[in-house]
C-alpha cells in the first residue's frame, strides 16, 4: 500500500514558500552535483548491471549533461527569474506590463529504462530551478540504478522537498490519481495516452517527451565513410535503446552498396567481430525486449548480425536490406540495435515513405546539398534534428528539446527546461493619473470614436 502523507507534505512545503529562493534552489542542485560526483563509481556500477554500459558510454550519456545542465542553471537562473518587463499597449496606457515566472507547485516525473540515471534526473533539475517540489517515479525495468536514486535523493533532500517512489505502472497509476500541479512523463507512446488521460481528471498541465520511427536520410552527395561512422555511433549507443536513435535508413540507391560496406566496417572497428566479447557494447534491458527484438527479424534479409542469446539479454548490431514495410519492424518503433536501410530513387520516394508514419522525434539527413536537406527539413515535421550528425541535437541545452504530434508536447534542456516547470504569469500595473474614458458603460454615441482610436492605437 503506497503511503500518501508525502503528498500533503509537499504540499505544505512548497505553499511555506520553502523551495522559493533562488538561493536554496542553487543550493540544492550544487547538493545533487556533489552527490552524483561523490557516487560516480556506485552510478557506473548500476548502470552497468541494468544494461551493460561502458563507464564511457555512463558518462558521456547520463553523467556529463546533468553537471553542464546544473553547471548553465548555476550561472543563469537569477538572470532568468528576474520579472522580465514587455513593451505596454497604448491602449493600456498608462501601464507597466511584465511577465512573472512562478512555480507551478507540486510535480511528479515518470521516466523510463533507457537512460535510467539521466532521465530521471534532467527533468528534476529544471523542476528544482523552477522553485518546485518533486515526486520521481523511476522505472522498474532498470532497478540497480532506480534504487540508487532513490538512495542518493533521500541522502540529500527531505522528502517534503524532493521523494523517489519506487514501483512499477500499479504505483504510476496511484500517483497519478492525486492533483498534481504538473507532470512530467517520458516513455512509449501508449503510456503517454494513459498519463495525458490522468491529468485531464484536473486539467493538470502536462509534457510527454515519447518515442517514434526516427527517419534517417542519406543522399548520395555525402562522405560515405564519415556518414557511416556517425551513424553506427548514433544508432549503436545503448544497443540502440535510444529515443531520437536513427530508426530506419532511407539511402540514395547509387551509394547504398558502399554505405553498406563502410556499415560494417564501422561496426566491426567499434565492437570487434564478435561483438559479444566488446566491453562497449551495451545489452538489451531484459529477456522480454530481446525476444521482442528477435521476432522482428522474422522473415526479413538480414545482410549483417543477427547473432543473439536470450539467456544473456544480447542481440548484436544487425542490419536488414529492404524491410517489409507492413512487417513489425517497420511498423513499429524499433528501440534496439536493428537498421533497416530501404533504397530511394528520387525526392518523392522519400516523402511517400515518411509521410507514412507519425510525426518522429527525430529525424537525421547526411547531405551536402543545402536544397536537399532544406527542401526535406522545411517539408517535414519531426521534433528536432541533425544535418550530417545523428544525436547531438540532444546535447545543446540552448536547443529546446521535445517532440511534436505523436512523439510528445513540451520541450525541456536548459532555459527552456526552466521555463517548462514554470507558469509564465503577465501582469500589467495600471497607473492612475490618467483615466481615458472611451471604454465605459454607457457606449451610446461613442463607437465611432472607439474605431478612430483603435485605428490611431494600430
Ligand atoms: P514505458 O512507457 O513503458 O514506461 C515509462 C514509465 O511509465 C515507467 O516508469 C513505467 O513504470 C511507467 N508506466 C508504465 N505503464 C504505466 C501505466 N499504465 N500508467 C502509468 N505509468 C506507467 O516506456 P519505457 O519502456 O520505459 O521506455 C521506452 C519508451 O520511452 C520508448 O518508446 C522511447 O522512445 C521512449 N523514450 C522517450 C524519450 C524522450 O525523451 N522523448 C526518452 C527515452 C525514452
Amino acid at each position: 500500500m503506497l503511503n500518501l502523507d508525502f503528498f500533503t507534505k509537499q504540499k505544505a512545503y512548497f505553499l511555506s514558500g520553502n523551495t522559493r529562493s533562488i538561493k536554496k534552489r542553487i543550493q540544492a542542485l550544487e547538493k545533487l552535483d556533489s552527490s552524483i560526483t561523490t557516487n560516480e563509481s556506485r552510478i557506473f556500477e548500476a548502470l552497468k548491471k541494468d544494461l551493460n554500459k561502458s563507464n564511457f558510454e555512463s558518462y558521456l550519456t547520463e553523467i556529463a549533461i546533468l553537471k553542464s545542465e546544473i553547471k548553465l542553471i548555476k550561472k543563469k537562473l537569477n538572470k532568468w527569474s528576474k520579472p522580465k518587463r514587455v513593451k505596454s499597449t497604448l491602449a493600456s496606457f498608462p501601464s507597466k506590463d511584465y511577465l512573472l515566472l512562478e512555480p507551478y507547485g507540486i510535480t511528479l516525473i515518470i521516466s523510463p529504462w533507457n537512460y535510467p540515471f539521466q532521465l530521471a534526473l534532467l527533468p528534476l533539475i529544471s523542476s528544482i530551478a523552477a522553485g518546485n517540489t518533486v515526486v520521481i517515479k523511476p522505472s522498474e525495468h532498470s532497478p540497480n540504478t532506480s534504487k540508487l536514486i532513490k538512495e542518493i535523493i533521500s541522502n540529500i533532500f527531505v522528502e517534503d522537498y524532493v521523494k523517489v517512489i519506487l514501483g512499477d505502472s500499479k504505483v504510476a497509476t496511484k500517483l497519478l490519481e492525486l492533483r498534481w500541479d504538473y507532470i512530467f512523463f517520458t516513455g512509449s507512446v501508449n503510456v503517454g495516452k494513459i498519463i495525458a488521460k490522468a491529468a485531464s481528471k484536473f486539467l493538470t498541465p502536462v509534457t510527454l517527451e515519447l518515442g517514434g520511427k526516427n527517419p534517417c536520410i542519406i543522399d548520395k552527395n555525402t562522405d560515405v565513410k564519415l556518414t557511416a561512422k556517425r551513424l553506427i555511433w548514433g544508432k549503436f549507443v545503448n544497443a540502440g535503446q535510444t529515443c531520437i536513435a536513427p530508426d530506419y535508413l532511407i539511402v540514395e540507391k547509387s551509394i547504398k552498396k558502399n554505405l553498406i560496406e563502410e556499415l560494417i566496417l564501422e561496426i566491426e572497428r567499434a565492437y570487434g567481430k564478435n561483438q559479444e566479447n566488446s566491453e562497449d557494447y551495451p545489452r538489451i534491458i531484459n529477456q522480454q525486449n530481446t525476444q521482442r527484438l528477435i521476432s522482428m527479424l522474422n522473415d526479413q534479409e538480414i545482410i549483417y548480425g543477427g547473432n543473439h542469446n536470450v539467456d544473456k539479454k544480447y542481440l548484436s548490431p544487425t542490419i536488414i536490406n529492404n524491410p517489409d514495410l507492413k512487417s513489425d519492424l517497420m511498423r513499429n518503433e524499433i528501440f534496439g540495435p536493428i537498421l533497416p536501410i530501404i533504397e530511394f530513387n528520387n525526392r518523392e520516394d522519400i516523402f511517400k515513405l515518411i509521410y507514412n508514419y507519425e510525426k518522429p522525434l527525430a529525424l537525421y539527413i547526411f547531405s551536402k546539398s543545402s536544397e536537399f536537406y532544406n527542401d526535406i527539413i522545411n517539408k517535414v515535421s519531426f521534433g528536432g534534428g541533425v544535418i550530417n550528425d545523428t544525436m547531438i541535437q540532444f546535447g545543446n541545452h540552448r536547443l529546446p528539446f521535445g517532440g511534436v504530434g505523436e512523439s510528445g508536447m513540451g520541450a525541456y534542456h536548459g532555459e527552456s527546461g526552466f521555463k517548462l516547470f514554470s507558469h509564465q504569469k503577465p501582469i500589467v500595473k495600471k497607473g492612475n493619473w490618467l483615466d481615458i474614458s472611451t471604454r465605459y458603460a454607457p457606449y451610446e454615441g461613442k463607437l465611432k470614436s472607439l474605431k478612430k482610436l483603435l485605428r490611431f492605437l494600430n
